[in-house]
C-alpha cells in the first residue's frame, strides 16, 4: 500500500487520534453484536503495545447532529473494556474541555473513547474547525481503521488529516484495502462476482466496473427482475425498478459487447406474498401476475454452484432471495456454503454486506470466508472503482 500504515508509526508517549467504526447495533443499551468492535481490536492492541496513548472515536447511528442516550457509545465503552481487559476512560463529548483534559491525563497504554462524533452536526459537514477541534486531542498523529466510513468525507475522517503530521492506515483498514485492491488489480481467475439483494440501482457502479475486471457476474435476488423485465419476461408482483429496466438492458448490451457473461437465474421461487408460505417453483420467463419470485430455484443453485465451484477469486455482495424469511433463505444460504466449500479448495472468497455476511454466519462458515468486509457502502464504492476520500486523505509513503 503506498499509504503510511500504523505500522510505520512511532507512537511512545504520544496522544494517538484512531477513528473506528464502532457503529454497531444496540439493544437494552448493551452491544448486540460486537463483531465491528473486535475488527478493530488488533490495531488497538498494537497501539497499546507501542506505547501510544489512545484517543478512540466513532460514529454510531444517525443522531441528527445533536445528542441523543439512544446512540451514545457508552456501550461500547463496557464492551471495549471487556474486550481488551483494560480500563477505558470515556468522555461524554468528543470534542470541548472534558476531551481534552481527559486526553491530556492519559498515560501511555491507555485508552479514552470519545462520545458519538454525530452528536454535533459538524462531523458529517467536514467543518474545519471541528476538526481543528478533534485534533487538538492528539499529538499529531491520526490512525483511521473506520474502513465502513472511509467513503465519507466527514471530519474525523477526511478533515482531521489536514491538522495532523502523520494520517495512516490502520491494520482493518490495511486488511479491507488489501483483500478488495488485489481482487481489483491483480486477481487470481477465475474471478466471479455474485451480486444480490433489493436494487439494480445501489449496484450499478459495481456492475459497470467489475465488467471490466472479473471473468462472469451471478446475478440474483431482487435486482434480478429487473434485468428480467430488460429481457421481457413478465415478473408478476416480483420486486423491480421499473427506471431501471432502460438501464438494465444497456448493461446486458455492454456485457455482450465485452464478452462478459451475466448469468441470471433460470428458475425461482414464488409466492402471493413474501408472508405466504404456499410457494411454487417455475421457470423465469413467465410469472403470473399475482405471484412473486422471492428466492433463486434449485436449478439456479446448481448452476450457481459450479461457477462457484471453479472460481479461484469470489466476490459476494447481496442476498439471492428474501432470506429474512425461512422460505425465502435456501438459495441464498447454499451460496454461502458454496463460497466456503471453494475458499477450503484454494479460492480467495471476499463477502460483504450485512445480509450476506449474516448469511454466512447462520450457516455457520464465516470463519472459511477469506475476507469479511466490514463497511457495506465503502466496499461497494471501492468495488465500482471509485476512490475513497478517507483512504485518499491519508499520508502518502514517500512524504
Ligand atoms: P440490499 O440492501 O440491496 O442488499 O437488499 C437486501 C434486501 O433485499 C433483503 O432485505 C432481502 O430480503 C431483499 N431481497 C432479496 N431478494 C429479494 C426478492 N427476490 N424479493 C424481494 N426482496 C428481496
Amino acid at each position: 500500500m503506498d499509504k503510511l500504515s500504523i505500522r510505520d508509526l512511532n507512537l511512545t508517549g504520544k496522544r494517538v487520534f484512531i477513528r473506528a467504526d464502532f457503529n454497531v447495533p444496540l439493544e437494552n443499551n448493551k452491544v448486540a453484536d460486537d463483531t465491528r468492535i473486535r475488527a478493530t481490536l488488533p490495531t488497538l492492541r498494537l497501539a497499546i503495545e507501542r506505547r501510544g496513548r489512545l484517543v478512540v472515536a466513532s460514529h454510531l447511528g444517525r443522531p441528527k447532529g445533536k445528542p441523543d442516550p439512544k446512540y451514545s457509545l457508552a456501550p461500547v465503552a463496557a464492551r471495549l473494556k471487556e474486550l481488551l481487559g483494560r480500563p477505558v476512560v470515556f468522555s461524554s463529548d468528543c470534542v470541548g474541555q472534558e476531551a481534552l483534559s481527559r486526553s491530556q491525563a492519559l498515560k501511555n497504554g491507555d485508552l479514552l473513547l470519545l462520545e458519538n462524533l454525530r452528536f454535533h452536526p459538524e462531523e458529517e459537514k467536514n467543518d474545519e474547525q471541528f476538526s481543528r477541534q478533534l485534533a487538538s486531542l492528539c499529538d499529531n498523529v491520526f490512525v483511521n481503521d473506520a474502513f465502513g466510513a472511509a467513503h465519507r468525507a466527514h471530519a474525523s475522517v477526511v478533515g482531521i488529516t489536514k491538522f495532523v503530521a502523520q494520517a495512516a492506515a490502520g491494520l482493518l483498514m490495511e486488511q479491507e484495502l488489501s483483500y478488495l485492491g488485489k481482487a481489483l488489480t491483480v486477481p487470481e481467475r477465475p474471478f466471479l462476482a455474485i451480486l444480490g439483494g433489493a436494487k439494480v440501482s445501489d449496484k450499478i457502479g459495481v456492475i459497470e466496473n467489475l465488467m471490466k475486471i472479473a471473468n462472469a457476474m451471478l446475478i440474483g435476488g431482487a435486482m434480478a427482475y429487473t434485468f428480467f423485465r430488460a429481457k421481457k419476461f413478465t415478473t408478476g408482483k416480483s420486486l423491480v425498478e421499473e427506471d431501471k429496466i432502460d438501464l438494465a438492458l444497456t448493461l446486458l448490451g455492454e456485457a455482450r459487447e465485452r464478452r462478459f457473461r451475466i448469468v441470471l437465474p433460470v428458475d425461482h421461487v414464488l409466492a402471493r406474498s413474501p408472508d405466504d408460505t404456499a410457494t411454487q417453483i417455475a421457470g423465469v420467463e413467465a410469472t403470473p401476475a399475482d405471484w412473486m419470485g422471492l428466492d433463486i430455484g434449485p436449478k439456479t443453485i446448481a448452476s450457481f454452484r459450479s461457477e462457484i465451484a471453479a472460481a479461484k477469486t469470489i466476490v459476494w455482495n447481496g442476498p439471492l432471495g428474501m432470506f429474512e424469511k425461512p422460505a425465502f433463505a435456501s438459495g441464498t444460504l447454499a451460496i454461502a456454503r458454496a463460497v466456503a466449500e471453494a475458499t477450503a479448495a484454494g479460492a480467495t472468497s471476499i463477502v460483504g454486506g450485512g445480509d450476506s455476511v449474516a448469511a454466512v454466519e447462520q450457516v455457520g462458515v464465516a470463519k472459511k470466508i477469506s475476507h469479511i468486509s466490514t463497511g457495506g457502502g465503502a466496499s461497494l464504492e471501492f468495488l465500482a472503482g471509485q476512490k475513497l476520500p478517507g483512504v485518499e486523505a491519508l499520508t502518502s509513503r514517500e512524504v
